[in-house]
């Protein structure tokens, strides 16, 4: 269940699933890819870093499937949409401006990872890539993972192109010749990859009611806001 929380009065968004993470809002935004040196960020940025107790890392995202282990001392991850954390002196955040967000824990093992599932990624399937990760590098139990899929936009909100669709149904444009010929083709990035991980065996799976369109007023949307660098973010600290 998704709740409402405040760091020093500013809103975050939280999952009761993995109690270590957490989502900025507008209020706090830590993330503006357009100006190098906003002070209000840097200033968010500070909070969180005192909250938590643990430096910030964050990658370079460039819609990729690659996936890095987070190293000691090493803060530069270039083209990278999912990160890897075992080492609790450290914490991480993804930036997010209606792609989906996908936060992953052990708890078992203390160990976590933040995926960035926009169409390209969710298409790569980078959710299922991150786990297998965990599994295989760290002998993770996929019993003992937890998944939240964090505030993205709606299936309301997101129309695509016929290439985009095709690539998640590649035989309804076909065979559905209503939805193909109103042109109307719309996506639920959400419920794909919450399907993508119940598949590959993960229970729990918490999945956010909030779209970054229809609650733009708590979220940054590149749709809505016609290409803004402003973004949210998915932040993991280990316990
Ligand atoms: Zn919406």
């Amino acid at each position: 269940m998704f709740y409402f929380d405040k760091i020093n009065g500013k809103k975050i968004l939280k999952s009761d699933l993995i109690d270590n993470a957490f989502f900025t809002t507008r209020e706090i935004c830590i993330c503006d890819k357009g100006v190098n040196n906003n002070l209000e960020v840097k200033n968010n940025i500070n909070i969180i870093e005192n909250y938590l107790g643990n430096n910030l890392i964050s990658p370079t995202q460039t819609h990729s499937a690659n996936i890095q282990i987070v190293k000691p001392l090493v803060k530069n991850y270039p083209d990278t949409d999912g990160l890897i954390l075992i080492d609790n002196s450290q914490a991480i955040f993804l930036n997010f401006a209606d792609c989906v967000p996908l936060i992953f824990y052990d708890k078992k093992q203390n160990i976590g990872a933040i995926s960035h599932a926009g169409w390209r990624g969710t298409a790569q399937k980078i959710g299922e890539l991150t786990v297998k990760k965990l599994i295989q590098k760290f002998n993770s139990n996929i019993n003992d993972i937890c998944a939240v899929i964090g505030p993205a936009i709606c299936e309301n909100c997101y129309e695509v192109g016929e290439e985009v669709y095709s690539v998640f149904n590649p035989t309804k444009t076909k065979q559905e010749p209503t939805l193909y010929d109103r042109k109307v083709r719309k996506l639920n990035l959400k419920e794909i990859n919450r399907k993508q991980l119940a598949q590959i065996g993960i229970k729990k799976i918490d999945i956010c009611p909030y779209c970054t369109c229809c609650d733009n007023e708590y979220f940054f949307s590149y749709r809505k806001e016609h290409g803004t660098t402003l973004r949210h973010s998915a932040i993991l600290a280990l316990i």
